[in-house]
């Protein structure tokens, strides 16, 4: 007998005209026995479709289908008839249904551990253990649906632009990324071991030197970090690489990318340019890096509007070198419990407390406004800043650098809170000019902030050989973060390509020549035979499909994700391994 073929899926009998015959395979989404007619509602990846199973149009049919049962996979041959009007439904195919003139079971099922419902109600435990069930719901397969979309405009954009997509190894060395090496034993070379990838950073670089000008791969990367719950022992990346190229172009490349899914995925519109703001900017406004600007509430310094005040603790702070600064949240006033419990929070932050005037009332209110000097200047602020006065300041008093950390984040949970920020709103941004290093909490010294292959920005390359932690600490890189609403997207920088340069910035981080020549000898090598300048960056997939698509979980956008303590229910990954296995290896188990 000739095999059957399936002539439709059901996105194409959908779209096709009513009475069109068709072969479709699926799965058996729902079944309604009515005695004389069975209905059975068939699944595919495209969608679903009612099918009717008639005993007078076929008693074979309807045979078949009383001994379906859900999620059974079959074949259903028929053609599409109309739906007479008071039956039809909403929604793609509720106009038609799907008259059954031979049916054939093709796979049984036993019943699912779970039900297959939009409204899941099995844990996420029990879904990644048969992910291949949960994989079937229609929000699922949209995820995947759209993460593929999102990497084919992008290799189909860069494409367009030359960039060649170059794959590089997984069995590598270290990466330096900050993040600790899964690493795999070599049998051949007992003892040995390669370092699978933090990022391809290495590889794309070198690749620059070999003249490959513009690069692309959506790589693995994998990274032993703490747990965290959005956090993934392996993620993919969008990594790039560009040589002869400014910042702004860079920055043109990433934009049209971005709006070109933004549009065809989910047709909006997504601003561009990019705001450019620079990093002290952006902690000056919003106490982040990474800030979400689809609400207002920037922080602003308040001091002078202190000055007489008759609170002690006030002028006691002021002299102490402190500053005020403070927030204006419209819509705000807070009972005398709620400041309490925003106090408490605005103290785990780490500030002394929360001194918050209410403007635009009858009478101020507040838990400082008795001791404000000028109620009226508050409010005249609040206008200017935000539009109306009608609402309450949030302030904290203290050292700058931990004021702006404090509102940075009391900004954002008061903003949700007092639901200002627009969810239908795309604030996109490029936070550029970081700060080239951080403190080493171990060492005392400094370290990479971003990783050790920055360029320094030329403004500020003077300060490089300071020996003044501080003004190390000052020097800005020439490196950028591409934000979304308070997401980071993207990451990268200007490269050093100046061997002398790189081997001056190593050294900074406390690295011995010894040490440089055996983690990155063969890499400094290759910046002796022609090296370009080049720039590029790293872009989370994970991130960028959670964002377009809004979803908070990161394990909602990828096929077989790990759960939040790094394991894999459907495999049972990490496992122990056979004995032969740790002798080939020249391993110990752990006694
Ligand atoms: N390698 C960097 C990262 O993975 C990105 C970059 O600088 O291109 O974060």
């Amino acid at each position: 007998m000739a095999e059957l073929t399936r002539t439709h899926n059901i996105e194409e009998i959908i779209a096709a005209p009513i009475g069109t015959a068709a072969t479709l395979m699926g799965w058996v989404a729902r079944r309604r026995d009515l005695g004389q007619l069975i209905f059975i509602t068939l699944r595919d990846r495209w969608g679903e479709l009612q099918c009717t199973l008639d005993p007078e149009e076929s008693p074979e049919s309807h045979a078949v289908a009383s001994e379906c049962r859900g999620e059974f996979v079959v074949a259903f041959t028929g053609v599409t008839r109309a739906r007479p009007e008071k039956e039809q439904r909403e929604g793609p195919g509720g106009d038609r249904e799907f008259i059954v003139q031979s049916a054939e079971i093709l796979s049984r099922a036993e019943t699912t551990p779970f039900v297959i419902e939009e409204e899941v109600k099995a844990s996420e435990e029990l879904r990644l253990k048969h992910r291949y069930i949960d994989l079937r719901r229609r929000t699922m397969v949209r995820n995947i649906a759209i993460r593929h979309q999102v990497v084919r405009i992008i290799r189909d954009y860069l494409s367009e632009l030359g960039f060649l997509e170059i794959e590089t190894p997984l069995l590598a060395n270290t990466t330096p990324e900050g993040a600790r090496d899964y690493v795999v034993p070599s049998r051949v070379h007992p003892g040995q071991f390669y370092a699978l990838p933090q990022s391809p950073q290495l590889f794309k670089q070198v690749l620059m030197c070999s003249g490959m000008d513009r690069y692309f791969q959506i790589a693995k990367c994998l990274r032993d970090e703490d747990l965290r719950g959005n956090r993934q022992p392996e993620h993919t990346q969008l990594d790039l690489e560009m040589s002869f190229t400014t910042r702004e172009e860079l920055f043109t490349m990433g934009e049209g990318y971005m709006k070109r899914i933004w549009a065809e995925c989910i047709g909006e519109e997504l601003p561009v340019p990019f705001p450019r703001v620079p990093y002290n900017e952006a902690i000056e406004r919003w106490g982040s890096d990474k800030p979400d600007a689809r609400f207002g509430s920037e922080i602003r310094e308040v001091t002078a509007l202190w000055q007489g005040t008759e609170a002690a603790f006030v002028t006691a702070g002021l002299e102490e070198g402190g500053v005020v600064h403070g927030i204006f949240i419209p819509g705000l006033s807070l009972s005398r419990k709620e400041l309490d419990n925003w106090t408490d929070v605005a103290k785990k932050l780490g500030a002394n407390g929360l001194m918050t005037v209410e403007t635009g009332g009858d009478e101020p209110k507040g838990s400082v406004a008795k001791f404000a000097p000028d109620i009226a200047a508050f409010a005249k602020l609040a206008t200017e800043a935000e539009g109306t006065n009608a609402g309450t300041w949030c302030m904290v008093l203290g050292p700058k650098a931990k004021n702006l950390k404090v509102l940075g984040e009391l900004r954002l949970r008061l903003g949700d809170a007092q639901g200002l920020i627009d969810r239908s709103k795309w604030a996109p941004m490029w936070v550029v000019d970081f700060p080239l290093y951080e403190i080493n909490d171990e060492t005392g010294g400094v370290t990479a902030a971003h990783h050790a292959f920055t360029n320094p920005l030329a403004a500020d390359m003077h300060k490089l050989d300071s020996t003044d932690i501080d003004e190390l600490l000052s020097i800005r890189a020439d490196n950028y973060d591409m934000v979304l609403n308070g997401v980071e997207m993207a990451s990268g920088s200007l490269r050093v390509f100046d061997p002398a340069l790189q081997m001056r910035i190593l050294r900074n981080m406390g690295l011995s020549d010894e040490q440089i020549e055996h983690r990155f000898g063969w890499f400094l090598e290759a910046y002796r035979y022609g090296a370009p300048p080049h720039r590029g960056y790293g872009q989370g997939i994970d991130r960028l499909v959670m964002s377009l698509l809004q979803v908070d979980n990161i394990r909602e956008v990828i096929a077989f994700p790990k759960t939040a303590s790094a394991q894999c229910p459907l495999t049972g990954a990490p496992a122990t391994i056979e004995q032969e296995q740790w002798w080939e290896l020249r391993l110990q188990p752990l006694k």
